[in-house]
């Protein structure tokens, strides 16, 4: 796997790399812009070029993909907030091809007071909308879908809800799925020895197809086998642990895939100092790889 972490792009995106590079990362995850707002400044042609001096100074970190605004949501059964989550979720593909990014991962939505059939209609609405509104400005972008935990009114709890997503927009070169192990784990599905992830990876190939997969995020869980709560922990500190993870960097099917921490940054140790993780959780990862 091309193992990274979620690198912080205050001051500049072109700043992540620097930052990529010194926790370890081969390639990273980043937001283009403030994730929990909706607006951005506009890019510049001078922020492009510095972003592209950056990585090219930064050639092995590669690809960098792009996680949408938690904010947006085009499962919304209300009218106004689902125009305005699918314009900022064009704006951030269109963010993402302008820098030559090639994965923006989005969380599916929440059907709120509507139910999951609705909440699932409408994601399939903004996608097709989305994919015929980008051919032009986004062609060098694949959207992704995440896999959920199943909190609250989430879509993206099973395999099979992203597979009806998929369907009703129909197959398209540009529309993936990004596998996050700690929803997954949450949602019920056990990824934690040989059998069980194998049992999980052949239902996801049954519901969707593996090639629909085109990054992971690797977190471990806070939280037990099917909590439906998402919450991140350290790798192999959490209810999934070193062995579900050693079946993930160990399956040569992701050798070229993209795969990104989003646990916390930083963790106290004994005597009250702050510890940087990425580096920590990146080194217990590559420690699994078998060779
Ligand atoms: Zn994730
Ligand atoms: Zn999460």
């Amino acid at each position: 796997m091309r193992l990274g972490a979620h690198m912080s792009a205050a001051g500049g995106l072109f700043k992540a790399f620097a930052r990529g590079d010194e926790a370890g990362c081969d390639s990273m995850l980043v937001f283009t812009k403030s994730n929990r707002q909706w607006k951005a400044k506009p890019i510049t042609e001078k922020d492009v070029e510095k972003y592209k001096k950056a990585a090219a100074e930064y050639a092995h970190i590669q690809p960098v993909a792009v996680h949408a605004s938690y904010l947006i949501n085009i499962a919304s059964p209300d009218d106004a907030l689902w125009e305005k989550s699918y314009q900022a979720l064009k704006d951030e593909v269109e963010r993402a091809a302008a820098f030559d990014l090639p994965l923006l991962t989005f969380h599916p939505g929440s059907f709120m007071k509507s139910d999951a059939a609705a909440g699932m209609g409408r994601i399939a609405e903004g996608l097709k909308r989305l994919l015929a509104e980008t051919a032009v400005s986004a062609n060098n972008v694949t959207v992704c879908l995440e896999t959920m935990a199943g909190q609250g009114t989430h879509i993206g709890r099973s395999f099979e809800q992203i597979a009806t997503i998929l369907n009703e927009v129909g197959e398209h070169e540009r529309l993936g799925v990004c596998f996050d192990t700690c929803h997954v784990f949450a949602a019920g599905y056990d990824i934690r020895t040989p059998e069980t992830y194998a049992t999980t990876i052949d239902a996801f190939d049954k519901a969707i197809g593996l090639d629909k997969i085109k990054c992971f995020h690797l977190n471990d869980s806070k939280h037990e086998l099917g909590s439906n709560k998402d919450r991140h922990e350290h790798i192999g500190e959490g209810f999934i642990g070193k062995s579900g993870f050693a079946n993930f960097v160990n399956d040569l099917r992701w050798a070229n895939h993209p795969a990104h921490l989003e646990t916390p940054k930083t963790k106290e140790d004994e005597d009250g100092n702050e510890i940087e993780m990425d580096p920590v959780n990146l080194k217990t990862l590559r420690d699994l790889i078998e060779n």
